[in-house]
């Protein structure tokens, strides 16, 4: 496969750019800074320099024209300034937006609650499944939350306020503030080995969503939201109340909020 990574250089990209190389499939990852090429190389993947900030949606287009996959992981990383994340995170929303027309579903992995928020709000709009894969709690918790825009299905944000509601965990409680000015972000800490567990149940997650919309019935999941046991957390509140490690657990999805910016139409 060919793979495009947009943000080439940073953590995750790099690990990602190792796996793929060393499976066999041609990777490329975009970058800004010259000085980055090396590590790109050295991970098995091409560096091809482009500036996303300053880049026009068709150039950032051409740079991706032939990807079988693309994976938009670049960010204005944690602790810069507000200025900053807006020039790169927006404008890496704005860069989405154009390129979701030509796509089939959208998942989603990075760390950090605004990102997951935008990319389901991205998604929804765009009239596509997001399937947001993470790792909660210092690692205890798996979770897949596949976002379909259908009527009676809540955004990420109105599925957590239904649960907190419900007296269960609220996990991300940076969605309520405004932009930047949440809470301050708990990293996603994990084991590599979780790590794995958890993208490979989401790819699964994405790869069964596509065939049962392609007509195969037998790939229906069980539910619209899953909950993995990474550590056994029996005293949690429920539904977050693994008791076991590596307890699987599906919820439906429940109802949008009236109000919500996402799940209304504009
Ligand atoms: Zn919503």
């Amino acid at each position: 496969m060919k793979v495009v990574i947009a943000g080439g250089h940073g953590k995750i990209a790099l690990l990602l750019e190792q796996l793929l190389s060393r499976r066999g499939d041609v990777v490329t990852g975009l970058i800004r800074n010259p000085a980055q090429a090396e590590a790109l190389e050295k991970a098995g993947a091409q560096a091809r320099l482009v500036d996303l900030e300053k880049a026009t949606g068709d150039e950032v287009a051409r740079h991706l024209t032939g990807a079988d996959a693309v994976v938009f992981a670049a960010g204005a990383g944690p602790g810069s300034s507000a200025g900053r994340k807006d020039s790169v995170d927006r404008g890496a929303a704005i860069h989405i937006r154009a390129l979701l027309a030509g796509t089939d579903l959208v998942v989603c992995t990075a760390d950090g609650v605004a990102v997951r928020r935008v990319t389901g709000h991205l998604a929804r709009r765009a009239g596509l499944t997001a399937v947001l894969a993470c790792v909660l709690e210092d690692g205890a918790l798996g979770e897949i939350l596949r976002l379909r825009p259908w009527p009676g299905h809540g955004c990420l944000t109105c599925r957590r306020h239904n649960l907190a509601e419900a007296g269960g965990l609220d996990p991300e409680p940076a969605l309520d503030a405004g932009y930047g000015t949440g809470t301050p972000h708990r990293p996603m800490t994990a084991v590599g080995s979780d790590l794995h567990l958890i993208a490979h149940l989401a790819a699964k997650t994405a790869v069964a969503t596509l065939l049962e919309r392609a007509g195969h019935p037998d790939q229906r999941l069980p539910g619209e939201h899953a909950l993995f046991g990474l550590r056994r957390q029996p005293d949690w509140a429920p539904p977050f109340d693994l008791g076991h490690t590596a307890e699987l657990r599906w919820l439906p999805a429940t109802p949008p909020r009236s109000g919500c910016p996402t799940c209304e139409a504009p």
